[in-house]
């Protein structure tokens, strides 16, 4: 019955799920796993089509961070042997988004571990952006922490297409995960990077500790910020992290939050992220059919993904084209009420 209602709701009625209606669908047990997923593969094909988007990140300034958050190995608090660098060179940058094009993404995100910008890292910052686009012709994404409205407006006019700033966690779980800053801070990041006219990329990590309830919430809340992309990170715990030790989600429970959060954020790009080797394991492909469309290739900011032409591959396997480009996710409904459809083209599939 809440899996007949969820379907009714976004394939036919054209609108968005309740609390309660998401609600009854968590709770329906992993049995009807398979149900729930099909339907999420449904929405997401109805939504969004049939395409799925790559991009790779660099870490470009790794470690040395001075805030607290307990899964991150590269906070200056925990002893986790990550590499330690500055800002990189132009030239390894540049160099970075090459492979990238090579390896069939079309979005390069620039990473930086730091609390927020100082002057001269954003100046940096965005010789880069104007080095990628000249040498590359990539769209580029950056994560750099907090911004003033200022800052992002000067990125805006760089011509960054999308801001990343994740909430990481529910509103009600976050203070658990970090101290040196708060959850409003992060909403407030995300609406001036939006406000200076970038696309929110805004999500988090699933399996902190977080009951079902609060894992529903928090999409609910990601929802409330109309985010273009949300990437979702299932947590792979961190030598030297608080976080180390803890169980992973098993790839059931993993499944069924992607799933979920297609069904809560219905035209969003949804991508998996980091830990998705790690937890799914051999269920990787399903993560593709329960709602995901978008990936990262090649390695996260602190651990080593998988081979880009073994993503390839499984594209290939799963009849799933590359997204030439990043598409503007849509998250309002049509005013007509007629659900919004993102514009978007593809491009063959090709082994690299
Ligand atoms: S998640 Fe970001 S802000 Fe938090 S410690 Fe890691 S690099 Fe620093």
């Amino acid at each position: 019955m809440p899996l007949a209602t969820a379907e009714r709701a976004l394939l036919v009625e054209r609108r968005h799920l309740t609390r309660d209606e998401a609600l009854a669908v968590a709770r329906l047990p992993l049995d009807e796993l398979p149900s729930l997923v099909a339907l999420a593969h449904k929405v997401r094909l109805e939504w969004c089509g049939p395409e799925v988007e790559l991009e790779s990140l660099i870490n470009a300034k790794s470690g040395a961070c001075p805030e607290d958050c307990a899964f991150c190995s590269q906070s200056v608090r925990f002893s986790t042997g990550v590499d330690v660098y500055p800002f990189l060179d132009l030239d390894e940058i540049v160099e970075a988004a090459r492979a990238t094009r090579a390896a069939g993404a079309t979005q390069f995100c620039i990473v930086v571990a730091v609390r927020g910008p100082e002057e001269r890292l954003l100046r940096r910052v965005i010789d880069a952006v104007d080095a990628v686009h000249a040498e590359t012709g990539l769209e580029v994404a950056c994560s750099l922490g907090l911004l003033t409205a200022e800052q992002a407006q000067r990125l805006a006019a760089a011509g960054v297409r999308r801001y990343n700033h994740n909430l990481e966690a529910c509103r009600e779980l976050f203070p658990t995960v970090c101290t040196t800053h708060s959850y409003d801070d992060r909403v407030e990041t995300a609406r001036i990077a939006k406000d200076a006219g970038m696309e929110l990329c805004c999500g988090g990590i699933l399996g902190m500790g977080e009951t079902l309830e609060q894992r529903v919430d928090f999409a609910f809340e990601l929802a409330e910020l109309e985010p273009c992309e949300v990437p979702i990170n299932l947590l792979d715990p961190r030598p030297g992290t608080p976080m180390d030790g803890r169980p992973t989600l098993s790839p059931r429970e993993a499944l069924q939050a992607i799933a979920l959060y297609r069904l809560i954020l219905p035209g969003a790009w949804l991508r998996l992220a980091g830990g998705r080797e790690r937890v799914l394991g051999e269920l990787q492909a399903m993560g593709l059919l329960a709602g995901a469309n978008a990936l990262i290739v090649g390695n996260y900011l602190t651990t080593t993904g998988r081979a880009a032409e073994d993503d390839h591959a499984l594209l290939e396997a799963l009849g799933m084209p590359v997204a030439e480009g990043p598409g503007e996710g849509r998250f309002i409904v049509d005013a007509d009420g007629g659900h919004a459809r993102p514009a978007r083209r593809s491009i063959p599939v090709t082994s690299t």
